[in-house]
C-alpha cells in the first residue's frame, strides 16, 4: 500500500503499564495495515465499515485515528430504538417557541467530524434514508423536517461498525448499504500483540498478560459450542486491571471473564475447569 503522509501515533506502547493521559492519543496496537487503510479512506473521502467481534478494538481504532488525523469524533452507539430523527435532530419547544436542535449526525456533517456509528445494524431501518446520500459521492444530509440538504464539510467521514457474529436475517446490512463502504475486518489480535495490549491497558506484567491471552485462546477454541460470545480483549483487560489492583489471577478471571461469558452455572463450572488448566 502506498504510504500516506499522516502524523505518527502520538504514543507508543509502554513497556509495562498504561499511562494514557487525557492529552494523548488513545493508544492502539495495530493488527495489520488498518491505520493506513483508515487514513487512505479518510483522504479519499470514502466511508468505512469495520467488521469484527465485540471487544476486539474497533472503537479504539476509530478513537486513535480521529486523534491522529486531527478530526473531532462524534460517536453514536446504535440500538434498536434509534431512528433517523435521533441522528439528524428534531424540533424542541423551548420557552414556548419551537427551535430546531441538531442531532449528532448533523453536527458531525456541519463540523467535518468523523461520525462513528457503533453496531449500525441495530439502528432502525429508516436510518438508511440518511445514511445512503452521506455514504455515496453525494456527501449530503437531507433533513426532511426542515427541508435542508446539508453538504458534508470537507473533513467529514462516516465510519460504521458491526459484529458479523450477531447477524441474523432480520439484522444485517442491506447490500445497497454495504456496497457504499470500504470494508475492514478486525479479529482477535495475534497472541503477542494481544499480550502487549493486556499488559499496557491492564497494568500487569508480561507473564500475567501472557497467561490471560492463553486463557482467552483456550476459551475461544470452545466458542461456538455453548457460548454466544468468546472471551474478548476487553474482558482480558478488565481481568488484568483487577489483578493489577491485587486480586489473584484466577479470581480476577472468574469475575471479569468467565462470569461474563455465561449465566448458566454448569457452563461456568466447565469454563472454570478450562481456566484452572491454564492459570
Ligand atoms: P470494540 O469497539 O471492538 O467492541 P474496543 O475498541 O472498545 O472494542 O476495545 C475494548 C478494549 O480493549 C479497549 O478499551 C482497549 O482497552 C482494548 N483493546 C482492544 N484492542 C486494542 C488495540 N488494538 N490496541 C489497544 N487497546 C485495545
Amino acid at each position: 500500500m502506498k504510504p500516506l503522509d499522516i502524523p505518527p501515533p502520538l504514543r507508543t506502547a509502554p513497556a509495562g503499564a498504561a499511562q494514557a493521559g487525557p492529552a494523548d492519543a488513545p493508544w492502539y496496537a495495530e493488527q495489520g495495515d488498518e491505520c493506513a487503510l483508515f487514513a487512505h479512506a479518510a483522504a479519499q473521502r470514502l466511508p468505512l465499515l469495520i467488521k469484527g467481534p465485540t471487544g476486539c478494538g474497533k472503537t479504539r481504532l476509530v478513537e486513535h485515528m480521529a486523534h491522529r488525523l486531527g478530526r473531532p469524533l462524534v460517536t453514536v452507539s446504535c440500538h434498536d430504538d434509534l431512528g433517523a430523527a435521533d441522528l439528524v435532530g428534531r424540533h424542541l419547544i423551548v420557552g414556548g417557541s419551537t427551535v430546531w436542535c441538531d442531532g449528532p449526525m448533523t453536527r458531525a456533517v456541519r463540523e467535518g467530524a468523523i461520525l462513528y456509528l457503533d453496531e449500525v445494524v441495530e439502528a432502525r431501518k429508516d436510518t438508511t434514508v440518511v445514511l445512503h446520500p452521506l455514504a455515496d459521492d453525494r456527501r449530503v444530509l437531507p433533513v426532511e423536517r426542515t427541508g435542508e440538504l446539508i453538504p458534508a464539510a470537507p473533513g467529514f467521514m462516516l465510519v460504521v461498525s458491526y459484529n458479523p457474529g450477531y447477524q441474523n436475517l432480520l439484522k444485517s446490512l442491506k447490500p445497497s448499504t454495504r456496497q457504499r463502504f470500504v470494508a475492514l475486518t478486525l479479529d482477535w489480535p495475534q497472541p503477542e500483540v494481544e499480550a502487549r495490549i493486556v499488559a499496557a491497558e491492564g497494568g500487569v506484567g508480561p507473564e500475567a498478560a501472557a497467561r490471560l491471552v492463553q486463557l482467552a485462546q483456550a476459551l475461544r477454541r470452545l466458542g461456538g459450542q455453548d457460548l454466544e460470545e468468546v472471551a474478548s480483549t476487553r474482558l482480558l483487560v478488565m481481568a488484568a486491571r483487577l489483578h493489577a489492583a491485587g486480586l489473584p489471577l484466577p479470581r480476577a478471571c472468574r469475575a471479569a471473564v468467565l462470569q461474563a461469558l455465561s449465566d448458566d452455572a454448569q457452563t461456568v463450572a466447565a469454563l472454570e475447569q478450562v481456566a484452572a488448566a491454564v492459570l
